[in-house]
C-alpha cells in the first residue's frame, strides 16, 4: 500500500529521490510526471497541496477540484512511493519568506495573476525544504513556471536537479488540465483552436484562427525566447509559442515549439 505522510516527522523516515508537486485532482498528465519520476529514482514522493498564496481568487480557490481519496489510489497505480498530504499550518506554520518572482512573474500568467508566481515560487521552495529531494519533475504544460522553477534553483543553488515532462494531450490536442472538466461540449468544442493555433507555421496564420472562433477570449499569443522568457527576436535559438485566453470563464494556459506540425 502507498504511504501517506501528513507531517513534517513522518516525512524523515527516509531520503527522498524524486518529488513531484500537484495541487491533487490527478489525472494522465501527472501520472507521466510520475513515470517520468519513477525513472530518475526509487522512492518517489507525489505533494498534493492547494497552495492559498497562488490564488489572488478565493473563489477559484475553493473551486478547486478536490478528489483525494482517487488521488491516493491513482498515485499508487502511477507508482509513487508515498503522498504528501500537508495542510496549511504544515507548510505555512508563520511568516514565511517569500520568493519573488521578479520581473518575468509579473508577464504574461502574471499580468493576469498578479503574484500567482510568486505564490509558487514560495511554495515549491517550501516543498524543497521540507522534502530535501535529489529531483524535482514539473509539467512543460505550466512553461513559466517551469522557467522560474529553474532560474530560482540556479539563483538559490539548490542541490536539486529540476526535470521537465512533455504536455500529456487529449486527443483533439487539448492539453489536459485538471481544470477540463469544467468545459462543456460547446466549451470542449472551442478550446480546440489552442493547439490549431499553436501548430499553426507562423503567428499571422495563428492569430487567424483564434480570429475565427470568437467563442475564445484571447489573453496573449507570443513567441518567446525559451532561454530568457523575452519577446523572441529573428536570431532566437529556442523560440516557443505561448498562448492563454478563456473558454466561457475558464482559463487555459497552452504552449508549443515554435514550427511543430502534426
Ligand atoms: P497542478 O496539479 O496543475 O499544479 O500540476 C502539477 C504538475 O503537473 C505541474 O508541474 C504541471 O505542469 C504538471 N501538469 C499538469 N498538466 C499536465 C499535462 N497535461 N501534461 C504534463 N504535465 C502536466
Amino acid at each position: 500500500m502507498i504511504k501517506v505522510i501528513n507531517s513534517v516527522d513522518d516525512l524523515a523516515y527516509q531520503k527522498w529521490d524524486v518529488l513531484v508537486p500537484t495541487m491533487g485532482a490527478l489525472h494522465v498528465g501527472h501520472q507521466s510526471l510520475i513515470e517520468i519520476a519513477k525513472t530518475k529514482g526509487e522512492n518517489v514522493l507525489v505533494s498534493i497541496f492547494v497552495n492559498p498564496l497562488q490564488f489572488e481568487n478565493k473563489e477559484d480557490l475553493n473551486n478547486y477540484p478536490k478528489t483525494l481519496e482517487q488521488d491516493i489510489k491513482f498515485a499508487q497505480a502511477a507508482g509513487a512511493t508515498a503522498v504528501f498530504i500537508p495542510d496549511e499550518s504544515t507548510i505555512y506554520p508563520g511568516e514565511i519568506e517569500r520568493v519573488s518572482a521578479g520581473e518575468i512573474g509579473d508577464l504574461y500568467e502574471g499580468a493576469s495573476r498578479p503574484k500567482h508566481f510568486t505564490g509558487v515560487l514560495t511554495v515549491v521552495k517550501r516543498l524543497f525544504d521540507l522534502v530535501k529531494p535529489k529531483a524535482a519533475v514539473f509539467g512543460e504544460k505550466d512553461f513559466q513556471q517551469l522557467f522560474l522553477i529553474k532560474r530560482m534553483v540556479s539563483q538559490l543553488v539548490l542541490p536539486i536537479e529540476i526535470i521537465s515532462a512533455p504536455t500529456i494531450r487529449e486527443e483533439n490536442g487539448l492539453a489536459i488540465s485538471s481544470r477540463n472538466i469544467r468545459l462543456d461540449k460547446s466549451g470542449e468544442k472551442i478550446s480546440e483552436v489552442i493547439y490549431k493555433a499553436l501548430t499553426m507555421p507562423t503567428i499571422e496564420q495563428a492569430k487567424n484562427e483564434i480570429s475565427n472562433e470568437p467563442g475564445f477570449k484571447l489573453d496573449y499569443l507570443e513567441i518567446i525566447d525559451e532561454a530568457t522568457f523575452e519577446k523572441a527576436k529573428p536570431d532566437t535559438q529556442n523560440k516557443r509559442v505561448i498562448i492563454a485566453g478563456w473558454v466561457n470563464n475558464l482559463r487555459l494556459i497552452d504552449n508549443m515549439p515554435m514550427g511543430i506540425r502534426k
